[in-house]
């Protein structure tokens, strides 16, 4: 795309095609193997290809991490004409949102910290071994704890740095699904509900968000002390103290994991540090690396799915998955299981798989369609994918995956541990309410009144013709590909302009879209709202913007012809959605 920049292929090109040719001869599902020697065998194979595919994979995020650190720095990434890094990283690299801030955060930390930094960057230390030593390598006592990581364990490092109590800020808290029965009546109460708790909120409002906030509400006026106990009741966390000496055992004993093959440390790939002022050659940069990305993430994802499989962490001596994964991957059980699950369903939806290796869409629309589309629905998904941004993609799937629920008859939400101890909470108060009688249902149904009657009360009445704006762009940001609640109303025609103050003139806009991004005039919005509007995200002199799609009344993207005037619609153009989307509009996934 655009003119071309000098780049230096990745540089680990041959490891990775002779792990990929290794990777496609162990086979799913793998042959069924009861003798031990043999599962060791197997185990330690699939192993070596993992580790590698692991460490190569790895080095690639921290060369993405630091780019996106960058662009996160002044007004670099607006320039982009996305609001947040996170929104740029999910629309632009397929990359989930939090995974991407969780980077850049990462590389932020290292670049306080040269040495931890260049020991990252030569492969010679994890992420996960630098985020072990992260608070105590400053200063005079990072080559200390420099040399540590590169030689002792996670754990231990853990337990050296704070007696290993360690609670890091970036740490995955663990999410469980909380599901009940809706009795026929109770439904759409609870969907009022949930639509109003938007309205406390924010427009742009997680669900697990807004059922937190019910069950706040509910027990902010019910709740007594003595709830407090329900929590544990529900959620045990899980017992880090009772695997802890296991772990150590399995250290002491023999260094299980010396005999798996050492493979030399992988570096980062190199980057070019001019590049680090200027959004588009960022840009040109990030996407080259994603591309890199993409091939060991193939074998990754398909060797993981085998190791988990086969227990491999088991015959070769780890105390658990999750003690493989941050000694030997240097990575978070949770970001692994993440990755096996896709690979899964990918198995169980080969047009899917093949959407995903042809680059048709990105990862993270992949992992939204494997989570949310049922077998049936997943062709029409991927049709649509390519021509929605990624979070218009997510909302359309949840919308979807509410109106399945309803049609089932029951609430089923995955949320974190922390507020399915809240609902614990909330429903025993609903239950005490109930004098002890009712289902799980029932009480939720009385959640939801209490939350409807409250809000409804409160919720001021904006006046008419903001809340018809308002209502029709769902209180949400109008920026393709942006995240956030909008929060101003835009004249698309700016009144100075003689621009009208009819709803076709306005649509809602995040601050940061409307101060920055518009104003500034990075990016661009001409036509008429809803459906008949130019967008040009990324406007940059002497190159086309970034993107350049006309909004469709199906909600999707067309790309716009390069030949069409700046001013939108054109006479005699007809807006119509006509056929796949080209090359452009798919380049927003
Ligand atoms: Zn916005």
């Amino acid at each position: 795309m655009g003119e071309s920049i000098a780049h230096a292929a990745d540089p680990n090109r041959a490891l990775l095609d002779a792990l990929a040719r290794v990777a496609a001869m162990f086979p799913r599902p793998m042959p069924r193997v009861r003798d031990l020697a043999l599962c060791v065998e197997l185990a330690r194979g699939v192993e070596t290809v993992l580790h590698a595919a692991a460490l190569g994979r790895g080095a690639i995020d921290i060369a993405v991490g630091e780019r996106l650190d960058a662009l996160s720095q002044g007004n670099l990434v607006l320039k982009l004409g996305s609001a947040s890094v996170a929104d740029y990283a999910r629309e632009w690299l397929g990359l989930n949102a939090s995974t991407a801030q969780k980077m850049s955060r990462f590389a932020r930390k290292l670049r306080e910290r040269p040495q931890l930094r260049a020991a990252v960057w030569a492969g010679e230390v994890s992420p996960r071994r630098a985020q072990a030593v992260m608070p105590v390598a400053i200063g005079d006592a990072e080559p200390y704890w420099v040399g540590r990581a590169k030689l002792d364990t996670v754990r231990s490092l853990k337990a050296q740095v704070n007696g290993g109590a360690s609670q890091d800020p970036d740490e995955d808290e663990p999410w469980a699904r909380f599901c009940v029965d809706l009795p026929p009546e109770v439904q759409p109460r609870v969907q009022k509900a949930m639509e109003l708790a938007g309205e406390q909120l924010v427009a742009n409002a997680t669900r697990q968000q807004r059922f937190e906030a019910m069950c706040q509400e509910y027990y902010g006026a019910y709740g007594e002390p003595e709830d407090e106990g329900a929590a544990e009741a529900v959620a045990p966390p899980p017992t880090e103290a009772e695997i802890e000496p296991v772990k150590e055992w399995l250290e002491e004993q023999a260094q299980q994991w010396r005999f798996l093959s050492q493979l030399e440390p992988i570096a980062a790939p190199w980057t070019d540090p001019d590049a680090r002022r200027d959004p588009s050659l960022l840009h040109d940069e990030l996407r080259r690396l994603m591309s890199m990305r993409a091939g060991w993430d193939d074998v990754f994802g398909h060797m993981a799915m085998l190791f988990k499989k086969v227990k491999g962490w088991y015959f070769l001596g780890f105390a658990s998955f999750e003690h493989y994964c941050e000694e030997r991957l240097g990575m978070s059980l949770r970001a692994v299981q993440q990755r096996v699950r896709l690979e899964q369903r990918l198995y169980r939806l080969p047009s899917l798989r093949r959407a995903l290796s042809q680059r048709r869409i990105s990862y993270e629309k992949a992992r939204l369609i494997a989570r949310y589309a049922d077998d049936a629905g997943v062709d029409g998904w991927i049709e649509r994918a390519p021509r929605m941004s990624c979070i218009g993609l997510r909302r359309a799937l949840e919308g979807h995956e509410d109106a399945k629920m309803c049609a089932r008859g029951n609430f089923s939400l995955p949320m974190p541990l922390r507020i399915r101890a809240l609902a614990a909470m909330a429903f025993r108060a609903a239950r005490r309410q109930a004098g002890g009688h009712g289902s799980p249902g029932e009480w939720l149904g009385m959640i939801a009144d209490h939350c409807i009657e409250v809000w409804e009360k409160a919720s001021p009445r904006k006046n008419a013709a903001a809340n018809s704006v308002r209502k029709r762009d769902l209180g949400l940001c109008q920026v393709p590909g942006c995240s956030r609640a909008g929060e101003h109303e835009h004249h698309v025609v700016f009144r100075s302009a003689g621009g009208g103050n009819g709803r076709s003139n306005k649509i809602l806009l995040c601050a940061t879209h409307h101060l920055q991004c518009i104003h500034k005039r990075w990016v661009r919005v001409t036509g008429e709202a809803p459906d008949k509007l130019r967008w040009q995200l990324g406007v940059r002199p002497g190159r086309p913007p970034l993107l350049d799609v006309l909004t469709m009344p199906d909600g999707s993207y067309l790309a716009a012809r390069r030949d069409w005037p700046d001013s939108f619609p054109p006479p005699g153009v007809e807006v119509a959605t006509t056929g796949r989307a080209s090359e452009e509009a798919s380049s927003l996934s």
